[in-house]
């Protein structure tokens, strides 16, 4: 299996640029619009995801709303497999199936088209975003997955936030790749 280069790693790790105190005091956003516009960081990590992914057998790449799109949209082309969007409530046109979960203070809904995998049976999907934290929003997508219909045979993270054990209870439900971790 293709894991990250320590040379890669460092690329991408330092492409990420850490924003302290937003969106509230306390929070170091992990902010990866750096990598975007950075050629070379968005290659390097692209490739990565290629390379690695190319042997996977999947039949989507599920990205979540929305830095997850970018990434996820832009693997799914080079696999030559089709995308699926998991939105936030009230985002998506179409029938959805919609799944809640609890954060710090309330709770949140994110969604997926019910007929996102066109109707194929155990379809194999990746399931990709820029971040865990608290996993809250990951373990929803991938409710959402098999409940749509689909495997999700693995998810995957630009950054894994381990001090929280978001990746950890996500793991009882798929296994989990992560490119960097930070405290
Ligand atoms: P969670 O559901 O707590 O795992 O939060 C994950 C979502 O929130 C991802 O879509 C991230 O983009 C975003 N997020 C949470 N914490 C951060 C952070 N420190 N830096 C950047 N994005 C974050």
């Amino acid at each position: 299996m293709i894991v990250l280069s320590k040379t890669e790693r460092k690329i991408i790790e330092e492409a990420i640029r850490d924003v302290k105190d937003f969106p509230k005091p306390g929070i170091v956003f992990k902010d990866i619009t750096t990598i975007l516009n950075d050629k070379h960081a968005f290659g390097v990590l692209m490739n990565h995801l290629y390379q690695r992914y190319k042997e996977y057998n999947l039949d989507y790449i599920v990205g979540i709303d929305a830095r997850g799109f970018i990434f996820g949209a832009a693997l799914a082309q080079m696999l030559s497999i089709g995308f699926v969007p998991i939105r936030k409530h009230g985002k998506l046109p179409y029938t959805t199936i919609s799944e809640k979960y609890s954060l710090e203070y309330g709770v949140d809904e994110v969604e997926i088209h019910i007929d996102a995998f066109r109707g194929q049976k155990d379809a194999r999907v990746l399931l990709i975003d820029d971040l865990i934290a608290t996993g809250g929003t990951a373990t929803a997508a991938a409710t959402l997955i098999k409940q749509a219909g689909a495997e999700c045979v693995e998810a995957c993270f630009v950054v894994t936030l381990t001090s929280l054990d978001g990746y950890k209870n996500l793991e009882e439900k798929t296994p989990v790749y992560s490119l960097i971790e930070v405290k």
